[in-house]
């Protein structure tokens, strides 16, 4: 396959997965948090009920439900009701397609791009998620974790033994972190899946990462926390996501064969 042909398939491919990862990250909060009284259909899982307007709850047909595509021709409404559909929905599929696409750029067609790619994937569900629920699901963060193994038992990204001190090391690290605030300020700073999060990224990318990975998402996170004070979103001494910070820097750093940066 030519590079560019490569390229194409693995974009079309993620804007495939950008929409099944629309319907994890909506769906997949709802079914860990469920109570009783929380108004949603007995059988509420990934695939059941089909997807439907929020709004009217009438059932998207397959032909409205092309992703990028769809959002583009109905301009944002739906189909039935013109409740508008929240510009988040293209948004995570483009970025899927664009991160896949980024991926086969730099690495050759293969196991290790696909495995790449699919990482891409959960990181993407984990950055949402976290942005909207303070919440890093264990099975989310822990197949990264194995995957990230998986592909250096033959040094895909780093070498094997590089991968699970990074594993070790980038679940410590955070897990200090968050004893040595705790004790001295009486607060949490950090959740737990931050501490797997970590330990997953450092499976893929090596220890020897770890430290530009936390810096970097630590500037990001101080951006993160002036955005969303702009918009009013939380307030000082609020609880703020850091999921987030680490899954696109640590995207970068995973995806990205050193040589390039
Ligand atoms: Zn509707």
């Amino acid at each position: 396959m030519t590079d560019v042909g490569w390229v194409a398939v693995m974009t079309l491919l993620g804007l495939l997965a950008g929409s099944v990862l629309n319907c994890v990250i909506w769906r997949l909060p709802l079914m860990l948090n469920r109570t009783e009284n929380d108004g949603l259909p007995a059988r509420f899982n990934l695939f059941l009920p089909r997807s439907c307007c929020p709004q009217c709850l009438h059932t998207i047909p397959f032909y409205h439900n092309v992703p990028l595509l769809s959002w583009l021709l109905l301009r944002g409404r739906c189909h039935r009701c013109r409740a508008s559909i929240g510009l988040r929905y293209p948004l995570t599929e483009l970025a899927a397609a664009l991160c896949s696409g980024w991926v086969a750029w730099c690495w050759p067609p293969g196991e290790t791009a696909l495995a790449l790619a699919l990482a891409s994937w959960i990181l993407i569900a984990l950055l949402c998620i976290d942005l909207d629920h303070l919440l890093l699901p264990d099975v989310l963060t822990l197949p990264l974790l194995w995957l990230g193994l998986l592909a250096n038992l033959s040094g895909a990204v780093t070498p094997l033994a590089d991968a699970v001190i990074g594993a070790v090391a980038g679940y410590l690290s955070l897990w200090g972190v968050y004893w040595g605030f705790l004790l001295l300020t009486g607060r949490e700073g950090l959740g737990y899946g931050d501490f797997k999060l970590l330990a997953a990224l450092g499976a893929w990318c090596g220890w020897q990462r770890l430290p530009v990975l936390v810096l970097g998402a630590s500037l990001a996170g101080i951006g993160l926390i002036m955005l969303l004070r702009l918009k009013g979103k939380t307030g000082r001494g609020e609880a703020f996501p850091f999921g987030p910070c680490l899954a696109a820097v640590g995207w970068w750093l995973i995806v990205t064969p050193a040589a390039t940066w």
